[in-house]
Protein backbone atom coordinates (compact mmCIF):
# COMPACT_ATOMS: atom_id res chain seq x y z
CA UNK A 1 0.00 0.00 0.00
CA UNK A 2 1.17 3.61 -0.73
CA UNK A 3 1.03 5.81 1.91
CA UNK A 4 -0.59 9.30 0.51
CA UNK A 5 1.38 12.14 0.40
CA UNK A 6 0.04 15.80 0.55
CA UNK A 7 2.51 18.61 -0.12
CA UNK A 8 1.65 22.23 0.79
CA UNK A 9 3.46 24.48 -2.04
CA UNK A 10 3.47 27.78 -0.72
CA UNK A 11 5.53 29.40 -4.08
CA UNK A 12 6.23 32.89 -3.17
CA UNK A 13 3.98 33.74 -0.55
CA UNK A 14 3.42 33.29 3.16
CA UNK A 15 5.08 35.22 6.31
CA UNK A 16 6.69 34.05 9.53
CA UNK A 17 3.37 34.79 10.61
CA UNK A 18 1.64 32.01 8.65
CA UNK A 19 4.17 29.55 9.34
CA UNK A 20 3.52 30.20 13.39
CA UNK A 21 0.11 29.54 12.48
CA UNK A 22 0.32 26.79 10.34
CA UNK A 23 2.57 24.74 12.54
CA UNK A 24 0.27 25.03 15.47
CA UNK A 25 -2.62 24.55 13.39
CA UNK A 26 -1.36 21.00 12.19
CA UNK A 27 0.12 20.34 15.49
CA UNK A 28 -3.17 20.32 16.76
CA UNK A 29 -5.54 18.76 13.82
CA UNK A 30 -5.01 15.14 14.49
CA UNK A 31 -3.77 14.08 10.66
CA UNK A 32 -4.44 10.76 10.38
CA UNK A 33 -0.44 8.92 10.94
CA UNK A 34 -1.78 7.15 7.48
CA UNK A 35 -1.15 10.16 5.66
CA UNK A 36 2.59 12.21 5.16
CA UNK A 37 2.02 15.93 5.49
CA UNK A 38 4.92 18.28 3.97
CA UNK A 39 4.59 22.03 3.71
CA UNK A 40 7.38 23.95 1.25
CA UNK A 41 7.29 27.73 2.42
CA UNK A 42 10.01 30.10 0.70
CA UNK A 43 13.89 29.20 1.52
CA UNK A 44 13.88 32.33 3.77
CA UNK A 45 11.08 30.65 6.37
CA UNK A 46 12.85 26.89 6.29
CA UNK A 47 15.37 27.29 9.04
CA UNK A 48 12.85 28.63 11.13
CA UNK A 49 10.05 26.22 9.84
CA UNK A 50 12.64 23.23 10.40
CA UNK A 51 12.78 24.75 14.33
CA UNK A 52 8.96 24.80 14.52
CA UNK A 53 8.38 21.21 13.23
CA UNK A 54 11.03 19.63 15.00
CA UNK A 55 9.68 16.41 16.77
CA UNK A 56 6.38 17.08 14.97
CA UNK A 57 5.51 14.30 11.62
CA UNK A 58 5.35 17.34 9.44
CA UNK A 59 8.17 17.18 6.75
CA UNK A 60 9.59 20.21 5.23
CA UNK A 61 9.90 20.73 1.19
CA UNK A 62 12.16 22.99 -0.70
CA UNK A 63 10.88 24.82 -3.61
CA UNK A 64 14.15 23.89 -5.79
CA UNK A 65 18.14 23.50 -5.64
CA UNK A 66 21.20 24.40 -7.07
CA UNK A 67 22.15 21.52 -8.88
CA UNK A 68 25.81 22.28 -7.46
CA UNK A 69 27.30 21.67 -4.46
CA UNK A 70 28.78 24.78 -2.94
CA UNK A 71 30.53 27.13 -4.90
CA UNK A 72 30.38 31.44 -6.62
CA UNK A 73 26.27 31.15 -7.50
CA UNK A 74 24.51 34.11 -5.96
CA UNK A 75 21.27 33.75 -5.04
CA UNK A 76 21.27 29.90 -5.08
CA UNK A 77 21.36 27.54 -2.49
CA UNK A 78 22.17 23.77 -2.66
CA UNK A 79 20.73 20.22 -1.37
CA UNK A 80 23.47 20.40 1.87
CA UNK A 81 21.98 24.11 2.96
CA UNK A 82 18.19 22.62 2.53
CA UNK A 83 19.19 19.87 4.68
CA UNK A 84 20.96 21.50 7.64
CA UNK A 85 17.65 23.70 7.81
CA UNK A 86 15.32 20.39 8.58
CA UNK A 87 14.16 20.08 4.69
CA UNK A 88 13.69 16.06 3.55
CA UNK A 89 11.61 17.30 0.43
CA UNK A 90 12.83 19.06 -2.79
CA UNK A 91 10.60 20.22 -5.69
CA UNK A 92 12.05 19.49 -8.84
CA UNK A 93 10.60 21.07 -12.22
CA UNK A 94 7.75 22.93 -11.04
CA UNK A 95 6.02 24.25 -14.17
CA UNK A 96 6.46 27.43 -12.74
CA UNK A 97 10.36 26.92 -12.92
CA UNK A 98 10.69 25.06 -16.01
CA UNK A 99 8.86 28.27 -17.53
CA UNK A 100 9.81 31.05 -15.95
CA UNK A 101 13.40 30.11 -15.10
CA UNK A 102 14.03 28.65 -18.36
CA UNK A 103 14.40 24.85 -17.08
CA UNK A 104 14.53 21.76 -19.26
CA UNK A 105 14.75 18.57 -18.78
CA UNK A 106 18.62 18.47 -18.92
CA UNK A 107 18.18 21.43 -15.92
CA UNK A 108 15.20 19.01 -13.95
CA UNK A 109 17.70 16.08 -14.69
CA UNK A 110 20.54 17.99 -12.59
CA UNK A 111 18.62 18.97 -9.86
CA UNK A 112 17.00 15.41 -8.98
CA UNK A 113 20.49 13.86 -8.88
CA UNK A 114 21.83 16.57 -6.66
CA UNK A 115 18.79 15.92 -4.14
CA UNK A 116 19.30 12.49 -4.76
CA UNK A 117 23.24 12.24 -3.65
CA UNK A 118 22.57 14.41 -0.55
CA UNK A 119 19.39 12.26 0.84
CA UNK A 120 16.74 14.56 -0.07
CA UNK A 121 13.49 12.96 -1.65
CA UNK A 122 12.76 14.81 -5.10
CA UNK A 123 9.12 15.94 -5.96
CA UNK A 124 9.47 15.24 -9.74
CA UNK A 125 6.69 18.19 -11.41
CA UNK A 126 5.36 16.99 -14.92
CA UNK A 127 2.20 18.17 -17.02
CA UNK A 128 0.91 19.28 -20.26
CA UNK A 129 0.26 22.99 -21.11
CA UNK A 130 -3.79 23.29 -22.43
CA UNK A 131 -2.18 23.53 -26.56
CA UNK A 132 -0.01 20.05 -25.77
CA UNK A 133 -3.42 18.34 -24.43
CA UNK A 134 -5.29 19.72 -27.19
CA UNK A 135 -2.95 18.91 -29.74
CA UNK A 136 -3.25 15.53 -28.30
CA UNK A 137 0.26 15.24 -26.82
CA UNK A 138 -0.71 14.29 -23.38
CA UNK A 139 0.98 11.41 -23.47
CA UNK A 140 4.34 12.13 -25.31
CA UNK A 141 4.46 15.46 -22.96
CA UNK A 142 3.93 13.55 -20.16
CA UNK A 143 5.47 10.55 -20.53
CA UNK A 144 8.82 12.48 -22.10
CA UNK A 145 9.31 14.39 -18.42
CA UNK A 146 9.30 11.41 -16.93
CA UNK A 147 11.53 9.03 -18.89
CA UNK A 148 14.09 12.21 -19.06
CA UNK A 149 14.37 11.70 -15.54
CA UNK A 150 14.26 8.30 -14.96
CA UNK A 151 16.14 6.58 -17.67
CA UNK A 152 18.94 8.49 -16.13
CA UNK A 153 18.98 7.02 -13.00
CA UNK A 154 19.56 3.31 -11.43
CA UNK A 155 16.35 1.23 -9.90
CA UNK A 156 17.15 2.37 -6.42
CA UNK A 157 17.42 5.73 -7.18
CA UNK A 158 14.63 5.98 -8.97
CA UNK A 159 12.25 4.39 -6.19
CA UNK A 160 13.21 7.20 -3.89
CA UNK A 161 11.49 10.01 -5.91
CA UNK A 162 7.72 10.95 -5.50
CA UNK A 163 6.03 12.11 -8.75
CA UNK A 164 3.69 15.11 -9.09
CA UNK A 165 1.27 15.30 -12.49
CA UNK A 166 0.27 18.77 -12.72
CA UNK A 167 -1.22 19.76 -15.64
CA UNK A 168 0.03 23.27 -16.29
CA UNK A 169 -3.36 24.57 -17.41
CA UNK A 170 -5.05 23.80 -14.07
CA UNK A 171 -2.31 25.57 -11.82
CA UNK A 172 -3.21 28.49 -10.07
CA UNK A 173 -6.42 28.97 -12.79
CA UNK A 174 -9.26 27.52 -10.62
CA UNK A 175 -9.69 24.96 -12.98
CA UNK A 176 -9.07 20.94 -11.95
CA UNK A 177 -8.32 18.23 -13.73
CA UNK A 178 -11.68 15.89 -13.52
CA UNK A 179 -10.98 12.96 -11.01
CA UNK A 180 -10.90 11.05 -14.29
CA UNK A 181 -8.79 13.23 -16.31
CA UNK A 182 -6.36 12.94 -13.84
CA UNK A 183 -6.54 9.21 -12.83
CA UNK A 184 -5.88 8.58 -17.01
CA UNK A 185 -2.63 10.50 -16.56
CA UNK A 186 -1.63 8.99 -13.31
CA UNK A 187 -2.58 5.50 -14.96
CA UNK A 188 -0.41 6.16 -18.08
CA UNK A 189 2.75 7.21 -15.84
CA UNK A 190 1.89 3.64 -13.35
CA UNK A 191 2.01 1.74 -16.64
CA UNK A 192 5.25 3.36 -17.68
CA UNK A 193 6.57 2.92 -14.52
CA UNK A 194 5.36 -0.88 -14.37
CA UNK A 195 6.83 -1.91 -17.87
CA UNK A 196 10.37 -0.28 -16.68
CA UNK A 197 10.36 -2.35 -13.12
CA UNK A 198 7.01 -3.84 -12.20
CA UNK A 199 7.77 -2.49 -7.94
CA UNK A 200 8.67 0.70 -9.12
CA UNK A 201 5.17 0.94 -10.56
CA UNK A 202 3.54 -0.54 -7.62
CA UNK A 203 5.24 1.44 -4.63
CA UNK A 204 5.79 4.97 -6.36
CA UNK A 205 3.58 7.60 -5.19
CA UNK A 206 2.13 10.21 -7.85
CA UNK A 207 0.22 12.91 -6.58
CA UNK A 208 -2.24 15.12 -8.25
CA UNK A 209 -1.77 18.83 -8.55
CA UNK A 210 -3.34 22.05 -10.39
CA UNK A 211 -6.70 23.94 -7.86
CA UNK A 212 -6.74 20.46 -5.88
CA UNK A 213 -8.99 22.47 -2.63
CA UNK A 214 -11.00 21.19 0.55
CA UNK A 215 -14.02 20.76 -1.63
CA UNK A 216 -12.56 18.55 -4.38
CA UNK A 217 -9.85 16.50 -2.53
CA UNK A 218 -11.86 13.71 -1.56
CA UNK A 219 -12.47 12.66 -5.49
CA UNK A 220 -9.43 13.66 -6.56
CA UNK A 221 -7.93 11.28 -3.63
CA UNK A 222 -10.20 8.29 -4.10
CA UNK A 223 -8.72 7.92 -7.65
CA UNK A 224 -6.62 4.06 -7.66
CA UNK A 225 -3.51 5.93 -8.85
CA UNK A 226 -3.50 9.23 -7.37
CA UNK A 227 -1.84 8.70 -3.86
CA UNK A 228 -1.91 12.65 -2.60
CA UNK A 229 -2.01 16.15 -3.69
CA UNK A 230 0.52 18.94 -4.34
CA UNK A 231 -1.43 22.07 -2.90
CA UNK A 232 -0.50 25.46 -4.12
CA UNK A 233 -3.10 28.09 -3.44
CA UNK A 234 -5.25 26.11 -0.74
CA UNK A 235 -2.37 25.36 1.00
CA UNK A 236 -1.96 28.74 2.14
CA UNK A 237 -5.02 28.49 4.49
CA UNK A 238 -4.47 26.15 7.67
CA UNK A 239 -7.68 25.24 7.61
CA UNK A 240 -8.52 24.28 3.64
CA UNK A 241 -4.83 22.40 3.78
CA UNK A 242 -5.99 20.28 6.67
CA UNK A 243 -9.46 19.54 5.47
CA UNK A 244 -7.18 18.37 2.32
CA UNK A 245 -4.77 16.19 4.74
CA UNK A 246 -8.34 14.78 6.12
CA UNK A 247 -9.57 13.84 3.40
CA UNK A 248 -6.42 11.95 2.14
P1 LIG B 1 -2.53 25.45 -7.22
O1 LIG B 1 -0.97 25.18 -7.43
O2 LIG B 1 -3.03 24.44 -6.22
O3 LIG B 1 -2.63 26.85 -6.72
O4 LIG B 1 -3.18 25.25 -8.55
C1 LIG B 1 -0.47 23.89 -7.51
C2 LIG B 1 1.03 23.91 -7.74
O5 LIG B 1 1.51 24.76 -8.50
O6 LIG B 1 1.77 23.11 -7.17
Amino acid sequence: MRKPLIAGNWKMNGSLALLETMSQTLSSARISSSVDVTIIPPFTLLMSAGKMLEGSDVELGAQTLHPEASGAYTGEVSASLLSECGVSHVLVGHSERRTLFNEDDQAVLVRVKAALDAGLIPILCVGETLEEREADQVETVVLGQVRTVMDALSQEQCSRLVIAYEPVWAIGTGRTATPEQAQQVHAMIRSWLSGKDPALGEGMRLLYGGSMKADNAADLLSQPDIDGGLIGGASLKPDDFIAICHAA
